[in-house]
C-alpha cells in the first residue's frame, strides 16, 4: 500500500465530499446532511447519499461531482456512489417539520416574496407561486402584506369582506383553493391608509398574528416593495423559512434587489433564490425582445451567489388573467410557458425548503 492508504478512512472521504456543492447552492452536500454512509474497504469505497427532490438533474449532478472528487483521490479503489432519491414532499407537513415550530399558528412553512422596487411583478409572482404550490397537493395561504398598495383583491377578484371567528381572528377568504388575506380586504377601495411609522409596524404585526389560517403547509407572504422598517418588522415578527427575490433585468430594479438580499442576509432568512420577471417579450414570429435588458437577473444571481429560480417573460395572458382574478398558473402547464415556469419554480422551492430542513434537523 502507498503512503496514502492510511488516510483512506470514512472521515477522509467525508472531508473530500465537502467539495461537492448542492446544485444551485453554495453549501456542500455534507453540511446539508445528505451523505448518510461511507464504507471504505480495501480497493473499494461506497458512499450512500439521500436526496429529496423532484428534479432528476439534481441527483445526476451530485453523482457526477462526487465521482469527480473521489476518483481523483489516490488509492481509493473502485468508487460506488449510491443515491437514494426521495420525492420531495408536496407539503411542508410531510417534510417532517414539527407542528407549532412556526410562529404563526396553523402554518408549517412561511415563504416571503420580496422585491426592492415596486412594479416588478412581485404580487404576480407570489400569486402564481401560491397557485402552483397548491396544484402539487399542498394547503397554501397567501397574505398580501402591503398596507399602502394591496393588490390581491384585484388579482383574485375578491369582492367580499372577511368575517371574524369567535376568537376575533379574521377568517381568510378562499379562492382557487387558496386561503387569502390582504390588508386591502379590510379597507375601503377609496380610503388611503394614513398610518405611518411605528403605528404601521404595530398594525402589520397585529395583522400577521390575527388571521385564522387553517392547517397550511405553506404561507406565501407578499411583502410590500422596499427594504424599510415594515419589511424588516415582518421578517422579524414571524419565522420566515425562506425568501424569494423578484426583479426585472433592469439596473434600477437590480440595485434594489441587491438591498433586499442584504436585508434578508442580515436577519438570517435563507434566500431560496431570485426570479427574473419580464425577462423578454416574444413576438408571434418567435423573436425575443429584451425590453428591460438582457439577463440582468441571471447575472445578478450569479454575482450574489444565490440560485436563479427562473426567468418569466412579459406575457399578455399573465397580465390579463392577473387583472381578472384568474392567475396564469391555473392554466395547464402545456398551454402556457409562464404557467409552466411557475410550476417548475414551485417545485424548486419545495426542494430547497426540504433541503434546508434536512440541514437543520
Ligand atoms: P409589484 O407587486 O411588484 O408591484 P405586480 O405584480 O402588481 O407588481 O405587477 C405590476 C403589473 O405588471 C401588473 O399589472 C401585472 O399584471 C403586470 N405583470 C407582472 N408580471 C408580468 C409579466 N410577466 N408579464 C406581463 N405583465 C406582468
Amino acid at each position: 500500500m502507498s503512503e496514502h492508504a492510511a488516510a483512506m478512512s470514512p472521515d477522509f472521504v467525508r472531508e473530500a465530499l465537502k467539495q461537492v456543492r448542492y446544485p444551485g447552492f453554495s453549501r456542500d452536500i455534507v453540511s446539508f446532511g445528505l451523505v448518510k454512509q461511507i464504507d471504505c474497504q480495501a480497493g473499494s469505497t461506497t458512499v450512500k447519499i439521500e436526496v429529496a427532490t423532484r428534479d432528476p438533474k439534481v441527483p445526476q449532478q451530485i453523482f457526477e461531482q462526487c465521482h469527480q472528487v473521489l476518483d481523483a483521490l489516490p488509492d481509493i479503489g473502485a468508487v460506488k456512489i449510491d443515491i437514494d432519491v426521495k420525492d420531495a414532499p408536496a407539503s411542508g407537513a410531510a417534510a417532517g417539520s414539527a407542528v407549532g415550530t412556526s410562529s404563526i399558528p396553523g402554518v408549517q412553512k412561511i415563504i416571503a416574496v420580496a422585491s426592492g422596487k415596486g412594479g416588478v411583478g412581485k404580487s404576480t409572482v407570489a400569486s402564481n407561486l401560491a397557485i402552483a404550490l397548491a396544484a402539487a397537493g399542498a394547503r397554501v395561504g397567501l397574505c398580501d402584506c402591503d398596507l399602502y398598495g394591496p393588490s390581491m383583491a384585484q388579482m383574485f377578484a375578491v369582492r367580499e369582506k372577511p368575517m371574524a371567528n369567535e376568537q376575533d381572528e379574521i377568517i381568510p377568504i378562499e379562492a382557487h383553493g387558496l386561503q387569502l388575506m390582504s390588508m386591502g380586504f379590510l379597507l375601503d377601495d377609496r380610503s388611503p391608509v394614513i398610518v405611518r411609522g411605528p403605528m404601521a409596524t404595530r398594525y402589520i404585526q397585529q395583522f400577521l398574528r390575527q388571521v385564522a389560517w387553517d392547517s397550511l403547509d405553506f404561507l406565501v407572504l407578499d411583502l410590500p416593495p422596499g427594504t424599510g422598517d415594515i419589511q424588516l418588522t415582518i421578517v422579524q415578527t414571524v419565522r420566515v423559512d425562506g425568501c424569494i427575490i423578484v426583479t426585472t433585468p433592469q439596473e434600477v430594479a437590480l440595485i434594489d434587489a441587491r438591498k433586499a438580499v442584504s436585508m434578508f442576509a442580515k436577519v438570517n432568512v435563507p434566500i431560496l433564490g431570485l426570479i427574473e420577471n419580464m425577462a423578454w417579450f416574444e413576438c408571434d414570429a418567435g423573436k425575443r425582445y429584451p425590453i428591460f435588458g438582457e439577463n440582468g437577473g441571471v447575472k445578478e444571481a450569479e454575482f450574489l451567489g444565490i440560485p436563479l429560480l427562473g426567468q418569466i417573460p412579459i406575457d399578455i395572458e399573465t397580465r390579463s388573467r392577473g387583472d381578472r382574478g384568474e392567475p396564469v398558473a391555473l392554466l395547464d402547464e402545456s398551454l402556457n410557458p409562464v404557467s409552466r415556469a411557475f410550476h417548475q419554480i414551485a417545485g424548486q422551492i419545495r426542494d430547497r425548503l426540504s433541503l434546508l430542513e434536512n440541514a437543520t434537523s
